[in-house]
């Protein structure tokens, strides 16, 4: 985060403030992101929606998305005297996935995407420092705060919110990564997009754990990317089958959209190698479930070095390799399921005995 200085910058807008605008753009293109706008820093006026979908229970265990509700419905309240916001988005997979089903959420195969957008996005609040005409405070966000990053990306015209929930960029698709830069400097705002999910509804029905109530909202609780990835105890037995044999996250809602699969697709070119780092690593781009079920913590330490997996920890890793090898049908899978089961981990042992038994049957 830049000093925060204060000072007037109000008069910014305007003639000055458009080329001033032009230059803002052309330094985060420049600093590799893929599509860049403004927003006017103001009230998200979304607080009952949200409100509404905490007291339903659908953010689980995840109480920190409802922890500081004013400040997520109100950039101000995080940076005071802040003006405008800068929505950022990095494409990391515009290709057609070949696999439709791959074990891993394709976000997490490459480098943590915090390290790879935390660079740029410091790399953008420095520049815009040396390009304001006077002091600027500035504050930089990629899931890392009380900042709404995909509102604040609609709003500033980079695409429209699906109703898989998911930012639709619609020239890059919805596999973007996105930040957020407040500052006090006023910047013209961008228009928002129309909603172009027209009568589509693939998301929804292609959702392998019925996790969209309705469109434009999603249950997170029976998300895969949830239960695999933010769930920390067992998984409930009901929702285990639809895993599948995935281990971590789940791309179904995003592999099916029309604007993900669009033929002719190609990523944009990659000059300063963002995308290279986002790259799958070889280890993740499918690993099999024996290699998974054999990891131990010290492998698996050096597996996820500066990888965004280890959000799942460890053991959350291999719970759900044993509730994934249980959907396999693979019988070769049921010594290594046995020594879990026969494990000291009482979390592990009855993922593995649930896993037995499917193995068995
Ligand atoms: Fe919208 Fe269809 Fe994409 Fe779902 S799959 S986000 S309904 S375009």
């Amino acid at each position: 985060m830049a000093p925060a200085l204060g000072g007037d910058l109000s008069g910014a807008v305007g003639s000055h403030g458009a080329g001033l605008a032009q230059r803002v753009r052309a330094l985060a293109l420049g600093l590799g992101f893929d599509t860049v706008g403004f927003a006017r820093a103001e009230p998200l006026g979304r607080g009952d929606a949200l409100r509404d979908w905490h007291e339903r229970g659908r953010a689980g265990e995840m109480a920190y998305l409802g922890a500081r509700m004013e400040e997520r419905l109100d950039p101000r309240r995080v940076l005071p005297g802040a003006r405008s916001v800068i929505a950022v988005g990095l494409v990391y997979g515009p290709e057609p996935l070949a696999d439709l089903d791959p074990r891993i959420s394709r976000y997490a195969m490459g480098e943590d995407y915090h390290d790879v957008l935390g660079d740029r996005l410091r790399a953008l609040e420095a520049g815009l420092v040396a390009l304001a005409p006077g002091p600027i405070a500035t504050r930089a966000y990629v899931d890392t705060g009380p900042v709404l990053e995909r509102e604040w990306a609609v709003r500033a015209g980079l695409g429209w919110q699906g109703k898989n929930t998911c930012l639709i960029d619609p020239v890059h698709g919805s596999y973007l990564f996105l930040g957020v830069l407040l500052t006090d400097l006023e910047l013209p705002p961008d228009e928002a997009l129309p909603d172009r999910c027209g009568s589509c509804r693939a998301c929804l029905d292609a959702c392998p754990s019925d996790a969209f109530p309705e469109p434009h909202v999603l249950d997170a609780t029976r998300c895969l990317s949830y239960t695999t990835i933010e769930l920390r105890g067992a998984v409930p037995e009901a929702q285990r089958q639809a895993q599948g044999t995935r281990v971590y996250g789940c791309d179904v809602c995003q592999a099916v959209c029309p604007w993900n699969t669009r033929a002719g697709r190609r990523p944009p070119p990659d000059p300063l190698g963002l995308r290279a780092r986002l790259a799958p690593r070889d280890a993740w781009l499918q690993p099999t479930l024996a290699w998974l079920l054999d990891l131990d913590e010290e492998s698996w330490r050096k597996a996820t070095r500066r990888s965004a997996l280890r959000r799942a920890r460890f053991g959350g890793l291999l719970r759900n390799a044993l509730i994934a090898a249980g959907n396999s049908g693979d019988p070769a899978l049921v010594p290594a399921v046995r020594r879990h089961a026969e494990g000291p981990d009482p979390l592990l042992a009855e993922h593995a005995r649930w896993a037995l038994d499917r193995l068995q049957r």
